[in-house]
């Protein structure tokens, strides 16, 4: 094996390190190095899928995470999940003039993600050291 792979708990220990340290970090990949240097740390072997990193700093409870989003005209099943954090997506409705509600969009229901019916895919994140 060419690698190997930390635990949650690690990812998220040298998450909280290095943004502490950072302060902001404007993109997935600039925060994905400075998280492997801190994880080579620990195990020169160390390291951790854009996919997988992704998925913990968005439900970290020390990181405010912003999502720069374009539309997409193309609107495609999200399958119910989060396509930053594969947490579950939560209707937003609004109530209609005729007494109704209309489903408006989806919400992550773990992360700040949100999209209206026409997707907004995720292009940039932006994270800030909260504590
Ligand atoms: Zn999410």
């Amino acid at each position: 094996m060419p690698y190997s792979i930390p635990t949650d708990e690690e990812v998220m220990d040298s998450l909280r390190s290095v943004m502490r340290k950072m302060k902001g970090i404007s993109s997935l990949r600039k925060l994905r190095k400075v998280v492997i240097r801190d994880l080579k740390m620990r195990d020169p072997d160390y390291t951790v899928s854009h996919e997988r990193l992704r998925r913990l700093a968005a439900k970290a409870p020390f990181l405010k995470v912003s999502i720069d989003a374009r539309k997409n005209e193309r609107v495609k099943d999200l399958k119910g999940r989060c396509p930053v954090c594969e947490g579950r997506l939560k209707m937003t409705k609004n109530e209609t003039i005729f007494g109704g509600t209309v489903t408006i969009g989806y919400k992550c229901t773990q992360c700040p993600y949100w999209t209206t019916l026409k997707r907004r895919v995720p292009i940039r994140y932006h994270f800030e050291y909260e504590k």
